[in-house]
């Protein structure tokens, strides 16, 4: 296996705060990776130390087989960040914003008009490359610090919440917009998100909580270990429901109209199903959500 980014027995304090508890995992190149956590969980703190910003105070990093401490400046020539508050320059247009990073990286002449070219085209914002980063909307103004971030085509793209902060059909076409870059060019996406459906499409999954690792996985094997799937029962007599239930050894929680009983395994319904049918006019049986699997690993909201 190709481990584009390891990390050993990693930790982080502020004064008497704990942030990073010894943080051991790895990621595999060409991977969407979600990093996931609770506020204050050290997301942050974690991701500034591996992106050459922030010293950690114990344990090794190496990206792309650079040393952290070490090879900072070949780092920072592998990975591409996005921030959510590395905004670009308004009253440039998103070309020149590029054009202005890609003179960083010491490009000149046609070797950074060819990088400003494939980044563009890259992140899907060739339309709008001679327009003032100021007067896109939300998303093309995503597009564009995405852009800015792969024009010294990076082997780990970091994204902060790339998506938090826009209308649900601009957070859709922006995600897709990763997803696309992630399949066709083979680049490494490590991945912040709030959104747990964004976060049950990736190829692997890690839960810090307390500064410590709470779980990891692929999507499926958290949802199948954290998340119960829930039999939705709608009543036609709840009293007679809730006795059948109970005299099941089961028990029912109301809501919203519905009565809803958690199931250990999909398969459980059907037996349910029969003792309880003269007491109910319908039924659906939902599967567990990565929200699920967030709350039962955590015991919290993410947004909490
Ligand atoms: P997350 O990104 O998961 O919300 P952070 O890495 O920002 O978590 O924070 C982890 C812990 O470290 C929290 O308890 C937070 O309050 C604390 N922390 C973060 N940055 C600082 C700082 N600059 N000074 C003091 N404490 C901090």
């Amino acid at each position: 296996m190709d481990k584009i980014i390891e990390v050993t027995g990693l930790t982080k304090a502020y004064g008497n705060v704990q942030a990073v508890r010894g943080l051991d995992f790895y990621v595999e190149r060409g991977k969407l990776f979600a990093f996931l956590g609770p506020n204050g969980a050290g997301k942050s703190t974690t991701i500034d130390i591996l992106c050459t910003i922030l010293a950690p105070d114990g344990g090794e990093v190496r990206v792309d087989g650079h040393r952290l401490g070490k090879e900072d400046a070949a780092i920072r020539n592998t990975i591409g960040v996005v921030f959510q508050d590395h905004l670009l320059d308004p009253l440039l247009t998103v070309e020149e914003n590029i054009r202005t990073r890609a003179g960083l990286y010491g490009m000149g002449g046609h070797q950074l008009q060819q990088a400003v070219q494939n980044a563009a085209q890259i992140a899907d914002v060739t339309e709008f490359l001679r327009r003032p980063y100021g007067k896109l909307s939300g998303g093309q103004k995503r597009r564009a610090d995405i852009a800015r971030a792969l024009v010294n085509t990076p082997q780990v793209l970091f994204l902060d919440e790339p998506t938090t902060g826009l209308d649900p059909q601009t957070r859709k076409g922006v995600w897709e917009s990763i997803r696309a870059l992630q399949r066709d060019t083979g680049l490494t996406v490590f991945l912040t998100t709030h959104y747990m459906e964004e976060a049950a499409e990736a190829d692997y999954v890690i839960v810090i909580d307390h500064g410590e690792i709470a779980a990891r996985g692929t999507p499926t094997a958290l949802k199948a270990e954290y998340a119960s799937d829930q039999l939705r029962l709608a009543p036609s007599d709840e009293p007679a429901l809730l006795a059948a239930l109970a005299a099941q050894g089961l028990s029912g929680t109301c809501v919203a109209g519905a009565v809803v009983v958690k199931l250990a395994a999909t398969m459980d319904a059907l037996a349910i199903l029969q003792h309880v049918q003269d007491y109910i006019k319908g039924f659906e049986v939902l599967n567990g959500t990565m929200d699920d699997a967030f709350i039962g690993i955590t015991g919290r909201e993410i947004r909490e």
